[in-house]
């Protein structure tokens, strides 16, 4: 039933929305948005480096003249395959939720830059961290670029006479997560609050934040569903997203009480229901934040220990 395709580039919605997408949506390719409308635009997040993050600037000039002057950017989230490619929006508004603003200071490119320099030398988690991301994505040439104009909760904009509703339903993928309603068009860009065609990863929680995100979404009139990574898609894959959400809880729970380590959970939950699901080594990055939540924050891991387990994850169960 799929109307769109999911192959890489502009894909038109229809009346001035568009959807960028970069298959198949594994760590890093994620998607952005495009609204227009009576020759305004608004930019719904950047990419993960600066090349391609020009590369869809461009192919969005060629397809919509009104995007030659981007009025608005709006980050969706923190993460840097969301933000990384600002810098090319020097004097454009960014708007993002508070919370996001500050969580942008954490991940600095540099430090992604020099991890990927000396992978070789850092361990395990580099080594996830250079096959998955590292070596795909430039990092050196990113300038953090951070938001002008904040907003807690809801922002109204006006796109030319278009209403969009930024909506931050964080703390849940991470600590601040804005989805970008389009009433009239029946149409939302819901950045990392929904993942089409493979495992999410929750960085922050909690879990249940998200799956009121999920009911949030199938509240909302809405036909075309923009997710953050994946294909176009509709109420049917947020409603097996939020299954996904409800699955892991119950499973991680189960766990938890019968005093089973994170790393065994993660290697135990069975994933069957998911086949075809990308990146199933993040069940284990899932487990551990959930684990996280249940012990009331004493069970802490560090990002490089979650990634050095997706790795021996990876190695052993394939994707
Ligand atoms: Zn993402």
């Amino acid at each position: 039933m799929a109307k769109w395709q999911y192959i890489k580039g502009l894909h038109d919605l229809g009346n001035g929305c568009h959807a960028y997408l970069q298959p198949e949506g594994s760590w890093g390719w994620s998607n952005a948005g495009l609204i227009a409308d009576s020759g305004e635009t608004l930019l719904v997040d950047t990419l993960m480096d600066v090349r391609l993050t020009r590369d869809m600037l461009d192919e969005m000039r060629r397809a919509v003249p009104e995007a030659a002057a981007i009025g608005t950017l709006v980050n969706t989230h923190a993460n840097p395959d969301h933000t990384f490619g600002n810098q090319l929006l020097q004097g454009v508004a960014i708007i993002a939720s508070t919370s996001t603003a500050a969580e942008m200071h954490e991940t600095q490119p540099q430090m992604l830059a020099s991890m990927e320099k000396n992978w070789r030398e850092m361990g395990e988690g580099a080594a996830f961290f250079h096959e998955t991301m590292g070596k795909h994505f430039k990092f050196d040439e990113v300038v953090l670029t951070l938001p002008t104009q904040t907003f807690d909760r809801e922002l109204t904009l006006k796109v030319g006479t278009k209403k969009v509703q930024l909506v931050n339903v964080g703390p849940a993928h991470t600590a601040g997560d804005t989805m970008v309603h389009v009433p009239a068009d029946r149409t939302v860009f819901t950045g990392d609050i929904l993942f089409a065609g493979g495992h999410p990863v929750m960085w922050a929680g909690p879990i249940d934040n998200w799956i009121k995100a999920c009911e949030r979404i199938l509240g909302w009139d809405v036909e075309i569903i923009v997710p953050g990574h994946g294909p176009i898609c509709d109420k049917t894959d947020v409603r097996k997203f939020k299954a996904y959400l409800d699955d892991m809880k119950r499973e991680a729970r189960k766990r938890y009480d019968a005093g089973m380590n994170w790393l065994d959970a993660a290697n135990d939950i069975a994933l069957d229901g998911y086949a075809g699901w990308i990146d199933g080594e993040r069940v284990v990055a899932n487990v551990a934040a959930l684990y996280r939540e249940f012990s009331g924050g004493q069970e802490q891991r560090n990002v490089v220990e979650i990634f050095a387990a997706m790795g021996r994850y990876r190695n052993a169960k394939g994707r």
